[in-house]
């Protein structure tokens, strides 16, 4: 039996072309994108292809478009072994953490891609990028999928989804994962890290939690932000859920009133979760003066997740109903390869 893939495609500019009178990017059909690449019949696997209704520029997706790809996956997880979503790369890495919370106990590949040029583009890298992302989720060792999680491949590697940002506008190279090493590289020959790959021992099938909860913000510490500012945010109505990106290792001004301000949030049963602005390592409650406090009033460590992962992963646990007693384990244990606990 040959190797079927589902390929999803929700919009982003790998579809996209140019409006001929305003000259800006416009997602156009799917068929089309699928006639400009003819080298997918010489893939040795069966490609089924499903598009979202109205394709969409990845800064108009929701979690109700990650509910939508999780559902086609539901779908057609039991008649294909693996499967491949094109995405805008704006807020790829969103959707991708998303998805790895959503697919519990996954046993097969499901890869994120897209471009930075359109697919008709003489200079694209679509071609190369939906290329090999159909080979990773179409490879296969003992009959059974090498890959079994959501991974995001741009630009010649293969990452968690979970563990990626995007962080280049312009480059071909757009994604970066800088607290976990790529999954696979492509060069001559595609180098499979095994011993990185998500181990999935259960016999369980596939369980797709479908709710989010997005009562939730991010808030970006800087030098001068004002206690009113702070304090509005967080009288917000049904507000339930806050990724605070603090400073190097998880630190914040320890002036009384930001102190306060987090207290009364965490006394009213808001959780806030301390994510760094740095773009790698780990926060450490408790190493400097400035993060002990926030640890001994109740702040959640995201310890080397990204924005993406912790906001998607509160919205996931907000939307399951996890008890508070347990809400704080759940959120720095790793569920899905998304920190490294330590
Ligand atoms: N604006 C586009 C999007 O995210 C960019 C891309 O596809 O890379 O949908």
């Amino acid at each position: 039996m040959s190797t079927k893939i589902a390929l999803i495609y929700t919009g982003g500019t790998i579809g996209m072309v140019k409006d001929a009178n305003s000259e800006s990017l416009q997602a156009f059909d799917f068929q089309n994108l699928l006639n400009s690449i003819p080298e997918l019949q010489l893939l040795n696997c069966d490609i089924d292809t499903i598009s979202f209704e109205t394709p969409l520029d990845s800064s108009n997706i929701t979690p109700r478009h990650w509910i939508s790809i999780a559902e086609i996956i539901e779908q057609h997880y039991d008649t294909h072994h693996g499967f491949v979503v094109l995405h805008g790369s704006d807020t790829m890495s969103y959707s991708a953490s998303a998805l790895s919370f959503m697919l519990e106990h996954l046993n097969k590949p499901v890869i994120f891609t897209g471009s930075q040029l359109p697919i008709g583009d003489l200079r694209t890298d679509a071609k190369e990028n939906l290329i090999t992302s159909i080979q990773l989720a179409s490879l296969r060792q003992n009959n059974a999928a090498v890959i079994k999680e959501v991974g995001l491949y741009f630009e010649y590697k293969l990452y968690r989804g979970n563990r990626t940002t995007k962080i280049n506008a312009d480059h071909f190279e757009a994604f970066a994962s800088n607290n976990f090493p790529p999954l696979v590289t492509s060069g001559v020959q595609l180098q499979v890290q095994h011993d990185l790959l998500q181990k999935n021992f259960t016999q369980d099938h596939l369980k797709v939690h479908k709710s989010f909860d997005t009562n939730v913000v991010i808030v970006k510490l800087f030098p001068g932000l004002q206690p009113s500012v702070l304090t509005s945010i967080l009288e917000t109505t049904n507000l339930k859920g806050v990724v605070l990106e603090t400073y190097g290792s998880g630190n914040a001004t320890t002036e009384d009133w930001f102190l306060e301000v987090l207290k009364t949030a965490i006394s009213k049963g808001i959780y806030i979760v301390n994510v760094t602005q740095c773009s790698g390592g780990m926060v450490h409650m408790g190493h400097y003066e400035t993060s002990k406090k926030m640890r001994e009033f109740g702040v959640i460590s995201a310890k080397d997740m990204t924005t993406e992962a912790a906001i998607t992963k509160l919205m996931y646990l907000l939307g399951k109903g996890t008890p508070k007693s347990t809400f704080q384990v759940v959120f720095e244990t790793s569920i899905r390869g998304e920190l490294t606990e330590n």
